[in-house]
């Protein structure tokens, strides 16, 4: 089937970027590449990826194009999916044969809610929807297709089996030829990151239950499943000569060093490729690690810290000492690794107190940026601090607003 995998255009306000479909709005314009989307796209001969947002298209460009196709894959999210529905019925004003569905979190759990929104929606690829999307591309009858849940002739909606979660991740073909085919690199841009910068998956799942954190718990599960050294660098090293002019590499496995000795074997083989690399990372890597990571061409971590305080990090069962992620910073710090932490607040539990304890945690200064638009939510008005401008921030505040001495002693954090 001549098929179509679509980041559909967001609606105003909403990017729609990390990942795909990321499920928060934020203030920077800034996007991660669609490769939920792009590896069914490279199992599927001849399919067309299309990611709106970040290449700016509008709606009734890609309406235009719905003729082409037969099949039409969205990925969706709670934030979009009212947005993503009106998407498939434009496609299918243009072109009413066309058979249209969901994949993503939001209808891996709740996919007979999400089929019962509308009746133009004919499926959703529940979970681990990569193959699920290549056997209806290859014609497969529905109801044959395990993870598939679907509106049968007679209009009543199908759950079928659980598809196995995939083990041998060398089955999924690379996606940076995707990339290479469909999409314009100089479009995503990360703020930490080089540009231009690529980003793939090394592996999927993350072994940890942070309770607030969408992904394991519905797409990726918690064993980390990883493709072998060798199919990871072979990618690599195609994508370097594709693409001469990118200045870095992003590995956004949810953990990537989750399995410290396969993160070390892969550095060593990245070094000799010669490409700066960085990755997501967990914040109790031991020095050894970092050394050797460091030394193989790793420039930056992206840790989810989370907050400075340790009864919080019990609360959302985040399964980090805060001595633990102190050193780790310390070890960062001492061997010139760059760190982009985040943090969250509001965390079940969460004080005034705590709050200040996550400001004070980070040693050298804090630049927070919110990805919240409310009275709440949390200023600086002077020093690094004041860069929270650039990103749209507010500097007004309610007269309410309790002032704290930021330990920096530059600024006063307004809570
Ligand atoms: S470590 Fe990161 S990816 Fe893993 S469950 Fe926690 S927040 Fe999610």
């Amino acid at each position: 089937m001549r098929t179509l995998f679509l980041q559909a255009p967001s609606f105003e306000g909403f990017d729609g970027g990390a990942g795909s479909r990321y499920q928060a709005r934020r203030e920077i314009r800034s996007f991660w590449y669609p490769t939920w989307l792009a590896q069914p796209a490279a199992l599927v001969e001849n399919s067309t990826l299309i990611d709106a947002p970040p290449h700016r298209l509008k709606l009734a460009q890609i309406a235009d194009q719905a003729r082409d196709f037969d099949l039409a894959v969205l990925h969706t999210s709670a934030p979009s999916f009212a947005s993503d529905v009106e998407t498939i019925k434009a496609l299918k004003t243009v072109n009413p044969a066309l058979k249209a569905g969901f994949v993503g979190a939001k209808v891996a759990v709740d996919p007979a809610g999400s089929l019962k929104a509308s009746p133009a929606i004919d499926f959703v690829a529940r979970n681990e929807f990569d193959f699920t999307i290549k056997e209806i591309a290859d014609g497969r009858s529905w109801s044959e297709i395990a993870g598939l849940s679907y509106r049968n002739a007679d209009g009543v909606i199908v759950h079928n089996e659980e598809r196995a979660i995939l083990e041998n991740m060398d089955l999924l073909p690379f996606v940076t030829p995707v990339y290479k085919r469909d999409l314009d690199i100089k479009n995503y841009f990360i703020g930490y990151l080089k540009h231009p910068y690529i980003s793939v998956y090394t592996g999927r799942g993350c072994k940890s239950r942070c309770t607030f954190c969408l992904w394991p718990q519905t797409v990726g599960g918690h064993r980390y499943r990883t493709r072998s050294v060798e199919h990871v660098i072979a990618e690599i090293a195609w994508a370097k000569k594709a693409f001469p002019e990118v200045k870095e590499f992003f590995f956004d496995d949810d953990t990537f060093t989750d399995n410290l000795p396969r993160a070390e074997a892969i550095a060593k083989e990245l070094s000799k490729l010669g490409v700066t690399w960085s990755c997501n990372a967990k914040a109790n890597v031991p020095y050894a690690t970092l050394k050797v990571l460091r030394d193989n061409g790793l420039r930056l971590l992206l840790v989810g810290y989370e907050s400075g305080n340790q009864q919080i990090l019990h609360n959302i069962k985040k399964g980090m000492r805060v001595d633990v992620a102190r050193k780790f910073t310390k070890d960062c710090h001492a061997l010139g690794i760059t760190i982009h932490g985040t943090f969250i607040m509001g965390l079940p539990g969460e004080t005034k107190e705590t709050i200040e304890e996550t400001i004070h945690f980070a040693p050298r200064s804090i630049r927070i940026r919110s990805r919240f638009r409310s009275p709440r939510r949390i200023l600086a008005p002077s020093c690094s601090i004041r860069r929270c401008r650039t990103a749209g921030s507010t500097m007004r505040m309610p007269s309410s607003s309790t002032k704290t001495a930021c330990k920096s002693r530059r600024c006063t954090i307004r809570i």
